[in-house]
């Protein structure tokens, strides 16, 4: 148990309005005492929970700062401990001048994140929950906000609860069976297993799908525009970004660097990379463009494949083609405003989204956010209380407990004894106890006793 008082400045290090020193654990309110000097007179110790206090942080008779102090007495906190917080006027020199006060009298610097693993520790929030307040501050969109949010009023921890509830329930079966076989058959049981199991590997499998675009969600569709010189990727850029970011002139190649661009497009967030003109060149800084793009379009989620409608496809086209073979590629034919020379047969290998655009009249744009929203989203737009897996670790996790789940399958199959497979049924729940960390010996335990008590 940490029990130890720790201290931090709460608000970020920058001039504004306020700032909060947060001070939590064990002495949190003696050593907020120390500093402080209530305008009542009245110690903070000898004062009700989630009360307001004014008065002046003092040092050896030198006023420091003029505060309000909040009081929040344990378990009633963020961290369950309890908690003082300190709001004093928002300079970075006058929050650092508190916070060394609080710590020379007997507070140590909080570690990050260690207010949020407290109340990890002292069991006011799961790890789901945990992750998802630091989600929640790294939101860029709405859509990483939202399933945050959702995440931290526990919608992840309650389905992975009910996963392993599941799990749990026949693995004490099948040990109560093991430990008592005159009152519990197993006569039949596998393929009610079996049944059981299906059904979590399919319910995993819905969440490890909503990895993909939870990773989408949250970081936002890295795109790259290709193609070669003057087909209009930079006039498609500024009229995605709706500004004049990128210099659009008729010298093939003048777009000689890379420019990225981060635009919201639907809700979802797209950084956008327009690539130099990609051709065989001599010229030294095109050709730092060239590698960079090339560079970019390995690493790319989407890629937008700009070609000339007016025009037939060149060797440059073909070359670029083969470079983007098989990768998630949108052929966009620009110029449709003016008449069509190019031969579909030649797209139609490369991708099979092809979308007409004019970036001079700014048509086909709705087409082309609908099919990213599409292709990205399976066509989902609105979330609303669906869990969505946005975690790496979670993701992990996942796979770990699909994997055991499917060594349970293979050893029912393969006629494998109960105690064989129970293994893998614990590493499934342990994997996914991993998810919301919980420990397993204690659950185990109760389960058993408390639903299978067999009175012995
Ligand atoms: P980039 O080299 O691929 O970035 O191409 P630019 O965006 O610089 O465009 C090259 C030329 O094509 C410019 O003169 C643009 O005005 C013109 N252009 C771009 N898009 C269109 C379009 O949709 N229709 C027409 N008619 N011209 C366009």
């Amino acid at each position: 148990m940490n029990i130890d008082t720790i201290a931090a400045i709460a608000t970020a290090m920058a001039s504004a309005g306020i700032g909060i020193i947060r001070i939590s654990g064990r002495e949190a309110v003696e050593v907020a005492d120390r500093v402080f000097s209530a305008k009542s007179g009245k110690s903070l110790q000898d004062s009700a929970s989630h009360t307001i206090h004014y008065g002046f942080i003092v040092e050896d008779g030198t006023m420091i700062d003029e505060v309000l102090v909040m009081l929040m007495k344990a378990p009633h906190s963020y961290t369950r401990e309890d908690t003082v917080e300190i709001n004093c006027h928002g300079g970075v020199l006058v929050m650092r001048k508190i916070l060394e006060t609080v710590i020379r009298h007997g507070a140590r610097p909080a570690e990050p994140g260690e207010f949020t693993k407290r109340a990890f520790l002292n069991g006011r929030m799961d790890l789901t929950q945990a992750e998802s307040v630091i989600d929640i501050i790294n939101s860029q969109n709405d859509f990483a906000w939202k399933s945050s949010i959702n995440q931290l009023s526990g919608a992840l921890l309650s389905k992975i609860r009910e996963y392993r509830e599941k799990i749990i329930h026949e693995t004490a079966f099948i040990e109560s069976a093991i430990d008592d076989p005159e009152h519990y058959s197993l006569e039949g049981y596998e393929d009610h297993l079996s049944e059981i199991v299906e059904g979590l590997e399919k319910e995993l499998k819905g969440l490890l799908d909503t990895a993909d675009y939870g990773r989408v969600l949250r970081e936002g569709i890295h795109t790259v525009i290709v193609g070669k010189p003057n087909v209009g990727k930079s006039s498609l850029l500024n009229l995605l970004v709706g500004s004049e970011r990128a210099i659009v002139t008729d010298i093939a190649g003048t777009t000689r660097d890379v420019i990225e661009e981060h635009i919201s497009l639907n809700g979802i967030s797209l950084h956008i990379i327009d690539t130099a003109g990609i051709h065989q060149t001599d010229d030294i800084v095109e050709k730092v463009g060239v590698d960079k793009a090339k560079e970019y379009i390995i690493n790319a989620d989407l890629i937008l494949y700009v070609a000339d409608g007016s025009d037939k496809l060149s060797e440059e086209d073909y070359e670029i083609a083969r470079m983007i073979k098989n990768r998630n590629v949108i052929v966009l034919l620009n110029k449709s405003d003016l008449q069509q020379k190019i031969n579909m047969d030649d797209l139609t290998h490369i991708s099979e989204h092809i979308i007409s655009i004019s970036a001079k009249e700014g048509d086909g744009i709705k087409e082309l956010s609908d099919l990213i929203t599409s292709m990205f989203l399976h066509g989902r737009i609105s979330f609303n209380d669906e869990v969505i897996i946005t975690n790496m670790r979670h993701k992990k996790e996942l796979m770990n407990a699909m994997e055991s789940l499917r060594l349970v399958r293979e050893s029912i199959a393969a006629q494998m004894p109960e105690d064989f497979y129970s293994i893998d049924l614990i590493n499934a729940y342990e994997s996914l106890g991993n998810i919301i960390g919980e420990s397993i010996e204690d659950d185990l335990a109760d389960e058993i006793f408390s639903k299978f008590c067999m009175g012995k």
